[in-house]
C-alpha cells in the first residue's frame, strides 16, 4: 500500500523553483579549493538551485577514493555561505544524516546501492523523524519498482515533506554504451502510482560518459521529469571518481543552451480538439488490439486442445522460431523497433503457453 503524501509542499516545491530543478557539482568533494571553485562557476550559471557533493562515496571496489567524510561537510557549509546556492549530499547511515545535518545541509539523497536496503533506508528514516529537508531516493540498483517505492514510503513516514525521487538508471549484466540502462517505463510507471512526487533524473549515472548526457536530459524534460542532477568538476579527467561522466561548468552551460523546455499540458481548445480525435483514434485501435490478441488467444487454446489429445508438448521450438523470424522481417518493413516486436511477442506466446496450460492440466494450472 503506498503512503498517502501530503502533497501540498511538494506542489509548492515544485512551483517555487521553476523548471528544470537543477542539481549540479562534483560526482565527489575532493579539495576545499576543487568544491569552492567549481561552486562559483556553477553560481555564476545562474541556473542552479542545488550544489551537489559526495562526501562520503560507496565504490565498488576496495582502495578507490571513498570520500573525503566530515571535512567536506565543512566545505559544502561555506559553498552555501559564499555562493547563496543550497546543498546537497549522498547519506547511506544514520551517522551520516547527524553528521550532515549539524553542518546545515540542504539536501540529501540516498543513493542506488543504500535503496535497495530496506534496513538501512528504515535507520535513515528513524534519524530524519520529524526534521525538515529536503530528501530525494534514488532508484535502486536493480529494476525494482515496489523497492524504490517502499524506499520512498520509509522516508515519507518520518515526515518529509519535501520528498521526490531520483531516477538514476539500473545495472544491467548486458554492455550497452550506458553505463546504467534508464528503463525509463520504472520511473514512468512512478509518475502513474505517485503522480504529486518530484521526479528528477540523473543523467550522468545512466550515461557513464559525457557524450550521452544531453540526449537523456533531453528524453527526461520530454517525459516532462521536473529536475536534473549533472555532475560537474573544474578539472573533470583529473576527477578522483566518475571522471568520464562529468562536465566543466562551462560544458553545463552550453549544454543546458541546447535543452529544449517544452509545456506539460496546453489550454488551446483548437488544439485540444484535434488532440481528442486523434486520441480517439488511439483508444478505437487499441480496442482493436485486445479484440485481436483475444481472437489468437482462441484459436491457440483450440491448438492447446489438439496437442493435449494428441500428447505433445505445448512449447514446439521450431514453431516458435518461425513466428519471431516471420514477425522479426514484417515488423521491420513496418518501420517498427526489433525491441517492440521482440517484447510483444514474447509477451503474447507467454500468454498463448499459459492459455494452452489451463487446458493441458484442466484448468487447474495457476498463471
Ligand atoms: C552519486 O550521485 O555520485 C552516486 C554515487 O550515485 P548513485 O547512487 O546513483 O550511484
Ligand atoms: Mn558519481
Amino acid at each position: 500500500m503506498v503512503v498517502k503524501l501530503d502533497t501540498s509542499p511538494l506542489q509548492e516545491w515544485r512551483g517555487y523553483t521553476g523548471k528544470p530543478f537543477l542539481i549540479s557539482g562534483p560526482c565527489s568533494a575532493e579539495t576545499e579549493e576543487q568544491v569552492m571553485e567549481t561552486a562559483k562557476q556553477l553560481a555564476r550559471l545562474n541556473k542552479v538551485n542545488v550544489f551537489r557533493s559526495g562526501i562520503w562515496k560507496p565504490r565498488t571496489r576496495p582502495n578507490s577514493f571513498e570520500g573525503i567524510g566530515v571535512d567536506g561537510l565543512k566545505w559544502l557549509k561555506n559553498v552555501k555561505q559564499e555562493t547563496g546556492l543550497l546543498v546537497g549530499t549522498e547519506v547511506a547511515s544514520e551517522r551520516h544524516v547527524y553528521e550532515a545535518l549539524k553542518y546545515g545541509i540542504d539536501l540529501l539523497w540516498i543513493g542506488a546501492r543504500t535503496s535497495v536496503n530496506p534496513f538501512t533506508v528504515q535507520e535513515i528514516s528513524n534519524a530524519l523523524n520529524g526534521v525538515d529537508v529536503m530528501v530525494l531516493v534514488k532508484n535502486p540498483i536493480n529494476p525494482d519498482l515496489e523497492l524504490w517505492i517502499g524506499a520512498i514510503e520509509r522516508i515519507a513516514k518520518a515526515g518529509i515533506k519535501r520528498l521526490g525521487a531520483i531516477h538514476r538508471g539500473f545495472s544491467a549484466y548486458e554492455k550497452t554504451s550506458y553505463r546504467n540502462q534508464p528503463n525509463w517505463q520504472l520511473p514512468i510507471e512512478l509518475r502513474r502510482r505517485i503522480p504529486d512526487l518530484p521526479l528528477i533524473c540523473d543523467p550522468s549515472h545512466i550515461a557513464g560518459s559525457r557524450e550521452y548526457i544531453h540526449e537523456i536530459s533531453q528524453k527526461a524534460l520530454d517525459l516532462n521529469y521536473d529536475g536534473l542532477m549533472i555532475e560537474s568538476h573544474i578539472d573533470p579527467d583529473n576527477a578522483l571518481s566518475d571522471a568520464q561522466q562529468q562536465l566543466t561548468p562551462n560544458d553545463l552551460k552550453e549544454l543546458l543552451s541546447r535543452l529544449i523546455l517544452r509545456s506539460p499540458s496546453t489550454s488551446d481548445p483548437k488544439l485540444l480538439d484535434v488532440l481528442g480525435e486523434l486520441r480517439q483514434q488511439i483508444d478505437v485501435f487499441d480496442d482493436h488490439l485486445i479484440d485481436l490478441i483475444e481472437q489468437r488467444m482462441k484459436v491457440a487454446e483450440t491448438i492447446g486442445y489438439y496437442k493435449k489429445e494428441n500428447n505433445i508438448t505445448i512449447l514446439q521450438s521450431m514453431r516458435w522460431d518461425e513466428i519471431v523470424k516471420r514477425v522479426m522481417v514484417k515488423g521491420k518493413a513496418k518501420g517498427l523497433s526489433q525491441e517492440l516486436i521482440d517484447i510483444i511477442f514474447k509477451a503474447i506466446h507467454q500468454e498463448s503457453i499459459n492459455h494452452q496450460m489451463k487446458i493441458m492440466n484442466n484448468g487447474i494450472v495457476k498463471e
